[in-house]
């Protein structure tokens, strides 16, 4: 994957001081933060000037993470972001595959003279960077970061802090090693991981101890109040307004993870979350097995992601984004009977 040629190139490139960017997708999620930081924490290591921009804020579950506070959200320091934009020796582009999806910043990133890498393991990369590294069968972007570092310099001690920042990716992205892209290197980088100071116990505690009561309240509204079954189709869903949301004080990040609860029932194949925020309608996708949500969210609700993970946009209101929803499922019948 990480092919040598390419590596040398990078390695004599990274062997003088840079002035590098790190950027991720919007609303960044803790395989983005993780990736992001992980790369910071080992190019700050090695002595370039390293920041990260993100598109726009982080979940607070993330706030912990070593060195989030000197990320900068691009949507409240546009300007700023421009001019760090510009002045890039090189900027990587982590956990993307599409300018698209750093929203503000596409322009910025696309028009910027600084050599770009993507590393990223999400399907069909887009065609923009000097340095593609995609992956699809890696668990994680993180996964690739460590065995990019790992590439430039064979067994370096890459410091706790990116230790702990690659391990919250990886298991952020493999729902805790269970979903089929845990393979047995995600678990040999996870040992590693740790060996080099990763508290493992204390980050699932950062990121899965720490709800908030109204959170746990939104959830439980959510499975007794909002649940849709569709079982002639395997499909289970949620839909939540802004004012529902609202309801219950909603803070970013408060949603992640419903629709997983959805997919957990049995004979359920299939699971989305809608959600009305920021005057549009954000879609998860979920499945089990062969039903590919990739392709469907690409083909209907403008969005992408991974076979059994993908994100989209609704139509202009949720009722109409539900009714298009359900519209669907008829034409998909045959696949969302299969879960294997
Ligand atoms: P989530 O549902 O957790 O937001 O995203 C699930 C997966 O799909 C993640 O890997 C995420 O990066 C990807 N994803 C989410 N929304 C979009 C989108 O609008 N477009 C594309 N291409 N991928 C998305
Ligand atoms: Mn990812």
């Amino acid at each position: 994957m990480m092919q040598s040629n390419e590596i040398e190139k990078i390695k004599i490139l990274l062997s003088e001081k840079k002035k590098i960017i790190i950027t991720t997708h919007y609303n960044p999620d803790g395989d983005a933060m993780g990736s992001s930081l992980g790369l910071y924490h080992y190019l700050k290591l090695k002595k370039h000037q390293v920041t990260v921009i993100t598109p726009n804020s982080w979940p607070s579950f993330l706030d912990w993470m070593p060195g989030s506070t000197l990320c900068i959200a691009g949507d409240n320091h546009l300007k700023k972001a421009a001019r760090l934009l510009e002045e890039a020796d090189i900027i990587f582009s982590l956990d993307y595959n599409s300018l698209k999806r750093t929203n503000e910043l596409a322009e910025l990133i696309g028009e910027a003279k600084g050599i770009k890498i993507m590393i990223d393991h999400h399907v069909q990369p887009d065609d923009y960077a000097d340095y593609t590294f995609s992956d699809v069968t890696a668990s994680s972007t993180c996964e690739m970061i460590y065995e990019f570092i790992n590439a430039l310099e064979a067994e370096v001690a890459i410091g706790e802090d990116c230790a702990a920042c690659l391990y919250t990716g990886i298991m952020t992205d493999t729902g805790s090693f269970k979903y089929s892209s845990t393979s047995s290197k995600t678990h040999q980088v996870v040992a590693e991981l740790i060996q080099q100071g990763a508290k493992n116990t204390y980050i699932h505690r950062k990121l899965f101890d720490t709800n908030t009561y109204e959170r746990l309240r939104l959830l439980g509204f959510c499975l007794s109040e909002k649940l849709t079954m569709l079982n002639d189709y395997h499909t289970a869903f949620v839909a939540l307004t802004s004012s529902e949301l609202e309801n219950f004080n909603y803070k970013k990040g408060d949603t992640e993870g419903i629709v997983n609860y959805a997919l957990s029932i049995k004979d359920i194949n299939f699971s989305a979350i809608f959600i009305e925020r920021d005057n549009e309608i954000k879609i998860s996708f979920r499945s089990k097995g062969s039903f590919d949500v990739n392709s469907f969210a690409r083909a209907h609700f403008e969005g992408g992601g991974h076979h059994n993970a993908a994100g989209g946009k609704g139509e202009n209101t949720m009722d109409e984004t539900i009714m298009k929803f359900v519209q669907l499922l008829p034409q998909y019948k045959q696949a969302l009977a299969i879960n294997e």
